[in-house]
């Protein structure tokens, strides 16, 4: 286990090589973002939107933006429409009800309050759980199946309605090195598919799940021709960012009207209670994803603050050991509930998903032979 010279970032990391300092993608892209002239930036971003909707002056929406209803998509909504002087359509997959939990709702209603049209798409319920389930026992990471959902539903409505343009926030080749989804300029959202989490599009296990594809419909991402032949271009906003950051979004939703989360970090690892607010069971993902790579929330959270320079590497330790395995029981119950499993089924499952060398999987539940930001113990 190596960590990033700057951060608290592990080389598990799927899809972050590393460069000849050892340092990750997202420092060495934080590196060079120091001299960047965020208002020329902006300028090229008005300039590429400007060319891509000139033709779409009549119509009621010239852009898209995929929403969850959290700090960022509340953010992003906003300056679209504000600054950049869009007129986008919101698209939110939203969970089941049994899922989706209040606060959620809440902050769908919100973005409708503020102004937007937003359109909610609601994938089939007993399928979506049935998708979880199986998510959860192939790959520990249920939110493989709903992510799916999350982003082939934007650009089919994009497809649908004939609307040219869809907005992304974060790059996430630069902003957090998943290079997998490295596009022709920074700007480029086309190979999003291509992510970690969407492994190009590929539907084999969700058709093995679901008995056939006819069911599938909500998590088919368009192919590469349908999106060419519709003219629909993937546009990420992040590189105009100059103060796109977790505090900044997170006062600024709250500002206008978001509901934060009222469990704290030692709760749900979620320093300001605002991200992926829209159901619970992602405190039980980065668990999951703690014990799988060895670094979770509380590290992503620390990192993202020591590139801002407001804390050192050595003062984000803490986060790492205070809030990657934070997730309070009653998360855990409620998802275990929900795809219709014991506790006692759920540990035995994630110590086979835990990884072997750093953690420990005797005893009951994983414990890790490691120190973040330093690396195994000896
Ligand atoms: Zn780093």
């Amino acid at each position: 286990m190596i960590y990033c010279r700057r951060c608290l970032t592990p080389n598990t990391r799927p899809n972050g090589r590393f460069n000849a300092d050892g340092v990750c993608p997202a420092c060495e892209f934080t590196s060079r973002t120091r001299d960047v002239n965020y208002l020329a930036r902006f300028h090229e971003l008005t300039a590429i939107v400007k060319e891509k909707t000139r033709t779409n002056r009549e119509r009621r929406h010239n852009c898209i933006v995929g929403v969850s209803g959290g700090k960022d998509s509340t953010r992003q909504a906003l300056w679209v429409r504000d600054k950049l002087g869009l007129r986008p359509l919101l698209v939110s997959v939203a969970y089941p009800p049994r899922h989706l939990s209040h606060i959620g709702a809440a902050n769908l209603a919100n973005l409708v309050s503020l102004g937007f049209d937003t359109l909610v798409l609601g994938p089939a319920p007993r399928l979506s759980k049935e998708l979880v389930r199986a998510a959860f026992f192939r790959f520990a990471n249920w939110c493989k199946a709903t992510e799916m959902a999350l982003f082939s539903g934007v650009p089919q409505i994009a497809i649908e309605r004939k609307i040219p343009l869809i907005l992304w926030g974060e790059n996430p080749a630069l902003q957090v090195g998943d290079m997998g989804t490295l596009g022709s300029s920074i700007w480029d959202g086309q190979n999003l598919v291509n992510s970690n989490t969407l492994a190009g599009g590929d539907l084999s296990w969700f058709t093995e799940v679901a008995g056939t594809d006819r069911r599938l419909s909500p998590y088919k991402f368009p192919s590469r021709e349908s999106l060419r032949r519709a003219r629909v271009q993937t546009v990420f906003l992040g590189p105009a960012w100059e103060d796109w950051s977790m505090p900044n979004n997170s006062s600024l939703a709250i500002a206008h009207g978001l509901t934060h989360r009222p469990a704290g970090p030692e709760a749900t690892g979620d320093l300001f209670g605002t991200s992926m607010i829209d159901e619970d069971w992602i405190v039980v993902n980065m668990l999951l994803k703690y014990y799988k790579l060895g670094f979770s929330r509380g590290t992503e959270a620390a990192n993202e603050l020591i590139r801002a320079g407001t804390i050192t590497r050595e003062e984000g330790i803490p986060y790492a050991d205070n809030y990657d395995e934070a997730c309070a029981p009653e998360y855990l119950a409620s998802f275990c509930r929900y795809i219709g499993i014991t506790e006692a089924e759920f540990w035995a499952h994630v110590k086979k998903f835990a990884h072997p060398v750093l953690f420990d999987v005797s005893g009951p539940r994983p414990v890790r032979r490691f120190r973040p930001g330093h690396g195994l113990i000896a």
